[in-house]
Formats: C-alpha cells, structure tokens, sequence
C-alpha cells in the first residue's frame, strides 16, 4: 500500500526531532513511554483533542546556568548546570540533582522525564523535575566540592522554593553535598525550610532516606516475586553498581535471606561466588561510601577486571543499579540466554532500547525504575511532611511507610494491565498509570 512513513510516524517522533534535536536519551525514554501508551492513547480523543503527547513532553521550562568556582590553589573554573522543572501538576517540581561529567541537558530531560512518572506512581503530591551539572567530584577536595555547592546554590536558589521546587541528591549527591547547598540557601534566604531533601537526619532530613531507594527497590522486587508465587529466599542475585543504591539493596538482599553475587564499578566487577557476607558488604561500604575508593582495591571478593556482572552465569536475579543504559543488547542475550529471566531496575532507565525489548519479548519479569526505584523519592516525600510538621519520624514510621508505598506502587503498576503467559507486563503498567494519572491532570487544569 502507498502509507508514506509520515503519517504512520508516532505522534511525538517528529516534535522530538524538530524541538529536541541532539537529545538521544530523551528521545529514548519517551519512546519506551509512547510505545506502551499508544493504544490507550489512540483509543481516546480526548487526549488528542488537548494534545497531551506535545505538552508532556515539552518540560515547563530549563533553568540553565553558570556556575563559577575557585579551587584550591585559586584556579577559577567554570561549569554548567541546569534545572529542568518538567511538570508541576501533581504537586510541587521534586527531584534530584547529579553531578557527573556525562550530565548534559539530553539526560536532565530523560531523567525529569521519567521523574514525573515515578512520582505519579508514589500516590505523593509530587511534579517532577531533575538537575545537575557536568562537574566531577573525583579527584576534588572536600573544601572544593563545598565551594562548588555553594556557587551553585547561589543561582539555584532564586528558582526553588518548598512549594515550588524541592531538589533531593542523584549520583555524587549526597547528604553531604545537600548539607553545602542547604547552608547556604539558608544564608540566602535566612528561612528554615525544607527547600531540599536527603538532608543528614538530625538536621532536618528523614531517618531512612539515604537507605530508601536501595531498600525500595527488595521491596518492589518482593511484591513481584510474591504475585508470581515466588519469594527471595535463597535466591542468587547479581547486581552492578556500587553507590547508594547498589548497596543498600544489597543489604536488603541479604536481610530478605538472599545471596549476593556482585557488585560493580567503572574498574570491574567484585565477584562473590558463594554471595557476600555481611561483613564484607560492610567492608565495601566503607570503602566505597566512606573512602571513596575503587572496588578494585577490596580485600574480600575476587575481582574481574573490566567485567559486568552479567557475564556470571549462575544467578536468578539481576538488578542494574549503576546509571543509564549500562545493560546492552549483548548484556541482555547473556543474562537471557543463561535463564536470567528476573530483572528489577535500581538506576534510572540501566537498560538499552534493544536490552529492554529483548526481555520484554522474552516475557521476563522485568521490574522497571520508574516503579522499582521510587522508595527514595518517596521518603523525600515523607522528608518533606516531617519538615512542613516540625517533626521528624522514627526510622521504624518511616520504613513502614516505604513498605507500604512500594506494596502501592506495585498495585498501580497491575491497575490497568493483566498477566500474559502467567507474567505481569509491570513497564507498560506503570507507563499507562503514569500516563492516565498526567493526562487527567492536565485536562483538568485546562490549557
Ligand atoms: N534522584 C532520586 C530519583 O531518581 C531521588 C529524587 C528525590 O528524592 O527527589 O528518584
């Protein structure tokens, strides 16, 4: 038949090339959205009668900015930084903020794109939004890692507020770095409020929120092996990373009676054929949370230089937990052509358009970030409660309240799909519940 390509393009193909060329991640993360909503979206006029696909795509607006440094030999350096406040219509703008080298305005978009869904899915009034800039933190001081903050918040301020714009930590952020940034919008604004969360607890942030994200993830993960007739016990689990999120769902691994086989870094990978002790997810933890060092330089494990962890073959579980699109097609043949056929995503969109598609169609339990790693976010949330009541929780109140969020998440993502050959399709669920949740939002407010 004679149906040019053009009118059989997405309807959001050709706003993306004309609005957002150079955006590779952006493009990606709308595509896995728009392949999984166009059917609900087709069937309802609705949508294209206010034209929902355009205005979620398009963010409110892009912060962009200088941010001017001195180091500590009184070198001035300059980086760039951005806030892209995507939507607000659920609640105020919420998300993190990442320092990296490969931070650029094509992985903000992606990442507060993806926020405004994993919000939606948390049941909180939350928007989403995402930040960072291209700094890197390796090989700086702590004095420059502070200086840098503060010249950062010294811009950012005038944009955040905490009904308007509340940033959290990403990679490289930590309650560290929003304790330099806190300090000083509190110099800036001379008001106590909670402007930021994954603040140190005890000074205005939430018990569990470092915990949250990794811990967040087991417990997506246990709600998904329960509604399949399966339970964490004894299973072999292989996950990459070595952050906070890696290790803390590590640790929550190994409390649920699981076994760790990895973990990983830009060196390689730590293997453990028999799983991790606690003691050496301790010793890991110091020396990668505390040191700041390489997991080459272990004492326990044996380590695989330049390896993922997806080459070990004796495994159940795999759970990408290090950044963006570090699961590729090759990775994802390996762990499905080993019967891995279990995977949770701990990192924002960890795996490749063709990885994902691959276990889609391999009808794998595939857990996607948007679902599986809100837990952090969602104790952001709770953060922001404790600080609007002048109150702070105890970590038991608070780590029941995950439970329970991650146990709702998990039903939002079955709301609107059912099980295909016995497997839950929890991406294309969370999508459409994301999807729906925006979309009735924006018509609601109108135009
Ligand atoms: N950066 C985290 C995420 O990707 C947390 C954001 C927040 O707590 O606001 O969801």
């Amino acid at each position: 038949s004679d149906i040019t390509s053009e009118s059989q393009r997405p309807d959001y193909q050709q706003y993306l090339e004309d609005y957002h060329p150079h955006s590779e991640e952006f493009h990606q993360a709308v595509k896995e959205v728009y392949d999984d909503i166009a059917d609900e979206y087709a069937s309802r006029d609705e949508y294209r009668e206010w034209n929902i696909i355009e205005r979620l795509i398009e963010p409110d607006r892009i912060i962009k900015f200088r941010v001017s440094w001195e180091d500590d030999k009184g070198c001035i350096h300059v980086n760039r930084a951005w806030r892209v406040q995507f939507h607000n219509l659920l609640g105020a703008y919420k998300g993190g903020l990442r320092f990296h080298p490969t931070v650029n305005e094509s992985v903000l978009k992606f990442l507060g794109f993806e926020q405004c869904f994993k919000n939606a899915l948390t049941g909180l009034p939350m928007g989403g939004a995402k930040g960072g800039s291209d700094f890197n933190p390796k090989g700086k001081s702590q004095r420059e890692i502070m200086r840098f903050c503060q010249a950062l918040m010294r811009e950012l301020y005038r944009h955040i507020g905490p009904d308007t714009d509340v940033p959290a930590g990403d990679i490289n952020v930590s309650s560290t770095e929003i304790g330099y940034l806190f300090g000083e919008y509190l110099r800036l604004n001379n008001r106590w409020e909670g402007v930021l969360t994954g603040k140190t607890p005890g000074f205005g942030g939430s018990c569990g929120r470092e915990e949250a994200t990794g811990y967040g993830v087991i417990y997506f993960l246990r709600e998904m092996l329960t509604a399949h007739d399966d339970s964490l016990d004894d299973k072999r689990i292989l996950i990459s990373g070595s952050g906070n999120v890696a290790l803390h769902a590590a640790e929550k691994s190994l409390a649920e009676g699981a076994k760790v086989l990895s973990l990983s870094d830009s060196g390689g990978t730590l293997y453990f054929e028999n799983g991790m002790t606690e003691q050496d997810l301790k010793n890991i933890k110091q020396l990668k949370l505390v040191k700041k060092d390489r997991l080459s330089n272990a004492e326990t494990g044996s380590f695989k230089k330049g390896e993922k962890p997806w080459y070990i073959s004796d495994a159940d579980i795999a759970l990408p937990c290090a950044t963006q699109n570090e699961l590729d097609d090759h990775d994802a043949e390996t762990l499905l052509g080993n019967d891995i056929r279990i995977l949770c995503e701990g990192a924002n969109m960890p795996l490749t358009d063709g990885a994902r598609k691959q276990f889609i169609n391999a009808n794998a339990l595939y857990g996607p970030a948007k679902a599986a790693n809100a837990g952090g976010v969602a104790v952001s949330g709770l953060e922001r409660s404790q600080n609007a009541e002048l109150t702070t929780w105890p970590v038991e109140r608070v780590d029941e309240e995950l439970n329970r969020i991650m146990k709702e998440i998990h039903e939002r993502c079955i709301q609107y799909v059912e099980k295909k050959d016995g497997i839950y399709p929890y991406s294309r669920g969370a999508n459409i519940y994301g999807f729906k949740k925006l979309a009735g939002a924006m018509i609601a407010h109108g135009v």
